[in-house]
C-alpha cells in the first residue's frame, strides 16, 4: 500500500479506539497501582498492529504510513497516554534506528519482534551533559576489545531501560571526533553483563512505564551488533528523530484532545450558582481557546505526516507541528486543570496527570526552544531545515527493496 485512503485512516482510528477501550482502559489503573509493566498488553498492541504503521510488510509492519501512525498515536494518547509511553520504543525510535542503520540481517533479526511487541525496545541517547546537545556532549565510551565492545558511562532518561530486551544505545568510539565519533549499538541488557537501570521518580508520569538512569560498567556488545560503521551514530539518530518528531506532535495532540473533552464534560456537569459552569463566559473563553488551538495543531500534524507519506521535504513542517502541538497540549492541560478547580489536582481525574505528559512532549525529542531555533534559522536562511532531505544515504523506511532482495539472496 502506498498511500492510505481516508476510509482506511478512519478504520485505523476505529481499531485503536476499540483496542484501547476494550483492552487497556479496564486494566491500566491496576498496572499503575502495582507499578507493574504490562508486558502482555504491549504484545497485544503489537499483534493489533499499533506499532508497525510506517514499516514495510517484509519486517512485520503494515506499511500504512505516517498519517496512519499519527492517528494511532493521537488516539492512544487521547484514551490513555500512560499506555502510549512505550510507543516510541516499540514502533519508532528503537526499530527505526535498526531499520535505518542496520544490515538486512540485523533488521530481520530484531525489527519484526519489536513491532509485534514480543521484545521490549529502548533508545538511549541522552546523557546528563544535556539532551539538546546529546551527541556533541557525549561521555559514554565504547572500547573495542576483540570481538566485542565494552561500554562505560552513564545515560539519562532511558525510557523502559529497566524492562528492555533489545534496545539501541549511542556511545562515543572516538572522543575527539565530535558528532562524527558517535556510534550506535544494538544492546541486550538481559543477555550481557554490565548494565544497571535505575528508575527515576518523575512527577505525574506513569509508574508502570519508567524512565531510567543507566549505569554502564564495561557493558558488553558483540561487534556484530554495531549499527553501521563506527561514527555513523549521529546520522542514524538524526534520520530517526525527524519522523519521530511528528509522532510526538501527534501524541501531544491526543493529550490536548483528552484535556479538552474532559473539560467540556466537566463544564456541563459541574453546577455553581444554579447553573453549569459552562454558562460562565470566562469558562467559555477557555474552551474556545482550546478548540481553536486543537484544530490548528491537528491541521499541522496531519499535514506534516502527509508530506512525509509523499516523501516531500518535511523537517521544517515537522518542527512547526511539534512546537504547535506541544504548546497546545500545555495550554489545554493548564486550562482543563483550572476548569476542574481543586479537583484538577486530584489524581482521580486524569487532567491532573495529563499536564505532566504535556510538559514531557514539550521537552522530549527536541525541546520547544530547539524547534524554534530550527524554524527561525530556516526562515532567516542561516540553515535550511530540509537541507539533508534525500541525502542521508540511509534507507527509506517505506520504500525499501534492499530487504526483499537480500532475503531472496539469503534463501
Ligand atoms: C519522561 C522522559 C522520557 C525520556 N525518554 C528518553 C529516552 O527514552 N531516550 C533518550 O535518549 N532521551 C529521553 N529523554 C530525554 C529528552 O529527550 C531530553 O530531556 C530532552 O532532549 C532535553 O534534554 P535535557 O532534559 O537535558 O535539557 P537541556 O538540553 O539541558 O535543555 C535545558 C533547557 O535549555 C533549552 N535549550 C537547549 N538548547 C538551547 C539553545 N541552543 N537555545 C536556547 N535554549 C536552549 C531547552 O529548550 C531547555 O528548555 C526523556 C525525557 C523525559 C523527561
Amino acid at each position: 500500500m502506498d498511500k492510505a485512503t481516508s476510509e482506511e485512516i478512519e478504520a485505523v482510528r476505529d481499531l485503536v479506539q476499540r483496542f484501547m477501550q476494550n483492552e487497556v482502559v479496564p486494566v491500566m489503573d491496576g498496572f499503575e497501582k502495582r507499578a507493574e509493566f504490562p508486558r502482555d498488553l504491549v504484545r497485544k498492541a503489537g499483534e493489533a498492529g499499533l506499532y508497525g504503521a510506517v514499516f514495510p510488510e517484509s519486517v512485520g509492519g503494515s506499511n500504512m504510513g505516517y498519517l496512519a501512525a499519527a492517528v494511532i498515536q493521537e488516539e492512544m494518547c487521547r484514551i490513555d497516554v500512560r499506555f502510549a509511553s512505550c510507543n516510541n520504543q516499540q514502533g519508532s525510535t528503537c526499530p527505526s534506528c535498526i531499520y535505518f542503520g542496520g544490515t538486512p540481517q540485523q533488521i530481520r533479526k530484531y525489527v519484526p519482534n519489536l513491532l509485534a511487541g514480543k521484545t521490549i525496545g529502548m533508545m538511549s541517547l541522552t546523557e546528563s551533559g544535556g539532551g539538546s546537545d546529546a551527541a556533541g556532549n557525549m561521555r559514554t565510551f565504547a572500547r573495542r576489545d576483540g570481538d566485542v565492545y565494552r561500554i562505560t558511562g552513564q545515560k539519562m532518561f532511558a525510557s523502559i531501560a529497566n524492562e528492555t530486551d533489545v534496545g539501541v544505545l549511542f556511545a562515543k568510539t572516538d572522543r575527539e571526533a565530535g558528532t562524527k565519533g558517535v556510534t550506535a549499538f544494538i544492546v541486550q541488557p538481559k543477555k550481557y553483563p554490565g548494565w544497571t537501570a535505575q528508575p527515576i521518580d518523575m512527577m505525574g508520569l506513569s509508574s508502570a512505564f519508567r524512565t531510567n538512569v543507566v549505569y554502564l560498567d564495561d557493558f558488553v556488545v558483540p561487534v556484530e551488533d554495531r549499527l553501521g560503521d563506527e561514527g555513523d551514530g549521529f546520522k542514524i539518530i538524526m534520520r530517526t528523530l525527524q519522523p519521530g518528531r511528528v509522532g510526538v506532535a501527534a501524541k501531544a495532540l491526543g493529550v490536548a484532545r483528552a484535556c479538552y473533552e474532559d473539560a467540556l464534560r466537566y463544564a456541563s456537569e459541574r453546577t455553581l450558582r444554579g447553573q453549569p459552569i459552562g454558562r460562565f463566559q470566562m469558562i467559555q473563553s477557555d474552551l474556545a481557546e482550546m478548540a481553536v488551538a486543537i484544530e490548528a495543531s491537528r491541521a499541522l500534524v496531519y499535514k506534516a505526516a502527509q508530506m512525509m507519506d509523499e516523501s516531500l521535504p518535511s523537517n521544517r513542517i515537522a518542527a512547526i507541528a511539534k512546537y504547535h502541538a506541544s504548546q497546545t497540549a500545555k495550554l489545554c492541560a493548564d486550562k482543563a486543570v483550572q476548569i476542574f478547580g481543586g479537583y484538577g489536582l486530584a489524581k482521580e481525574y486524569r487532567v491532573s496527570w495529563y499536564r505532566a505528559y504535556a510538559d514531557m512532549f514539550f521537552t522530549g525529542e527536541g525541546s520547544a526552544n530547539v524547534q524554534k531555533i530550527l524554524i527561525a534559522e530556516d526562515a532567516l536562511g542561516y540553515k535550511l531545515a530540509d537541507r539533508h532531505h534525500g541525502k542521508t544515504g540511509l534507507r527509506d523506511i517505506r520504500k525499501d527493496d534492499v530487504l526483499k532482495n537480500s532475503e531472496q539472496a539469503d534463501k
